[in-house]
């Protein structure tokens, strides 16, 4: 028997329109590629994804086209994430940090008919212009006034906006239409495509708000440092004025003293981006010695958040909520939050947990395999590859069968590539990706373990343990260090990880460096670190 309730198709344009009704005194900051500091509230961004949705009508955009956008963290990147999607089109966001040949992959890949972009990528599209598609439409997101001196054939943005209607007739569209593409950055092979739905997407954005209540309650001021490029700057875009949150859009300024002076001037009550982005804060915060005023939580994620990370901000009386996720789901499936009875529980289990990756979101179910494919128990010792499964998590890859087929195991779940423990109260703890693991005689040896207990050490600033081939064990780590002034013993770092890790687990060596490679994600790329590595000779 079926239940008497009406069906109302999720939309993800609704989302928009609830916030400007709902929601009026909240909106979007942005420090503009302009240079100057924009705002509008959701009402008047609903009005101008009207008008938008009427200029890319008139470029001949349909259901089902794809829409390109090449920009960084500001108000004309979410009024295109809405209007694109609201007009029943798919608004697939580039990495401008990936290499020309993968962007121009995924350009062909995706068969974008339109391409938006900030004027600060330019040069990029200038780079890329004679392999790009002859009819791909390339719109600067800019005033005319600002339109860059440029040989390409340009549209401008505000020209597609400028005398259009506010009010759109958005269409009635099935849930699970697509509504936005993302392609992982994909360290092997080619980039692959997670095709987010509408029903996905709303789905997402209300675990998202609920799970994360505390930074993303009605009149809070949430900072995005986690790119509107990649995975959605994890349903921020959704989520917050779903919750009637502000977000401030940083914009491309992303070092420690800007993020630092723009969350005080915008009051940001919550922050949220990976583990490199807030090494530079922190490192600002200890210059001026406190933190930006009314700066009350963050949130890490993307690479695990090192324990003296989490601990520094912690003891500022910032509230660390460490979460989990990936592309694949849309993005993010754990969230560290502690439970009331967490909370009064000693301050160094308070941390332990804390370091780990969280509990799952509501719909994102958690499972960790053997090799055969058996399960393994939930009982914080047992490791193995984590699978995953809900209605916020890929049933496969765009345009892509092979990799569909690989990506999804007999009992309908999908595989992670991580390789994770999770224990009797839920909480995941991520020991490696699968390609990140040192395998040594048979045995394998979390390279993030090493990696977190070296971060603690004062002469640290940043690090990263790597596997070189090794004649006897087949691999062994390597210890790469990026130090704080003057360089650590490696001795001393043995010292302090005897004490978490066995003896033939510890690094054969360290090398010092000036700065860690990074992946267009920001984090550290190990690919690269152990191509550079490849031939180093261990003592
Ligand atoms: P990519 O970096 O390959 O483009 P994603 O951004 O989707 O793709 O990264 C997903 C991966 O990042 C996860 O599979 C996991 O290995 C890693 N990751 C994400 N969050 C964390 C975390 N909090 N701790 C450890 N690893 C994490």
């Amino acid at each position: 028997m079926h239940g008497m309730m009406m069906k109302e198709p999720l939309s993800i344009i609704e989302i928009l329109r609830y916030a400007a009704a709902a929601h009026p005194g909240a909106g979007i900051v942005s420090v503009r590629t302009e240079g100057d500091i924009h705002r509008e509230t959701y009402a008047e961004a609903y009005a101008r994804a009207g008008q938008l949705a009427h200029g890319l009508a008139r470029l001949g955009v349909g259901r089902g086209d794809r829409v390109a956008t090449l920009a960084w963290n500001g108000y004309r990147h979410f009024e295109l994430y809405y209007a694109i999607s609201g007009m029943g089109a798919v608004c697939h966001t580039i990495n401008p940090r990936l290499s020309a040949e993968q962007m121009l992959y995924i350009i062909g890949h995706a068969q974008d008919r339109v391409l938006c972009f900030d004027v600060t990528f330019t040069p990029i599209l200038e780079g890329l212009a004679e392999h790009l598609p002859k009819d791909l439409i390339l719109v600067a997101m800019t005033d005319r006034a600002q339109m860059p001196d440029s040989p390409l054939d340009l549209l401008c943005y505000e020209d597609l906006l400028e005398g259009q209607p506010e009010e759109y007739d958005w269409p009635s569209l099935d849930e699970e239409s697509a509504a936005a593409l993302c392609y992982t950055s994909g360290t092997t092979g080619h980039p692959k495509g997670a095709l987010f739905s509408h029903r996905s997407t709303v789905l997402h954005a209300m675990t998202v708000a609920i799970c994360l209540s505390k930074s993303l309650s009605e009149g809070a001021r949430v900072l995005p440092v986690v790119p509107l490029f990649h995975v959605n700057a994890w349903g921020l875009p959704y989520a917050a004025p779903l919750a009637g949150a502000s977000l401030v859009m940083p914009g491309a300024k992303l070092d420690g003293a800007s993020l630092f002076d723009l969350m005080e001037a915008e009051h940001v009550t919550s922050a949220w981006g990976v583990p490199t982005v807030w090494l530079g804060l922190r490192g600002e915060i200890d210059k001026r010695g406190r933190n930006p005023e009314g700066f009350a939580q963050v949130v890490v994620g993307g690479s695990a958040a090192p324990r003296s990370m989490i601990e520094g901000f912690e003891d500022s009386g910032v509230e660390v909520c460490h979460a989990w996720g990936m592309t694949e789901m849309s993005p993010v499936g754990t969230h560290g939050l502690l439970s009331a009875e967490m909370k009064v529980l000693p301050r160094e289990e308070q941390m332990a947990l804390k370091s780990k990756q969280g509990r799952r979101l509501f719909g994102v179910e958690l499972k960790i395999v053997d090799e055969a494919g058996n399960r393994l128990p939930h009982d914080g010792r047992a490791s193995g590859e984590l699978y995953v499964r809900g209605n916020t998590v890929v049933s496969g890859y765009f345009s892509n069968p092979e990799a569909s087929e690989k990506a999804i195991d007999a009992e309908g779940w999908f595989g992670t590539g991580d390789v994770a423990s999770i224990d009797p109260q839920g909480f995941l703890t991520i020991q490696d990706r699968t390609k990140d693991l040192i395998k040594s005689g048979g045995e394998w040896i979390s390279s993030i373990d090493l990696e977190n207990i070296a971060m603690a050490h004062p002469k640290v600033a940043s690090c990263a343990v790597i596997a070189v081939p090794h004649p006897k064990w087949d691999e062994r780590p390597l210890l790469v260090v990026v130090p704080a002034g003057e360089a650590p013993e490696l001795a001393e770092l043995h010292e302090m990880m005897l004490e978490h890790v066995a003896k033939w687990q510890l690094p054969d060596a360290m090398v010092c460096v000036e700065e860690l490679p990074l992946t267009a994600t920001g984090k550290v790329s190990k690919l690269t670190l152990r191509r550079q590595f490849a031939d180093y000779a261990l003592p």
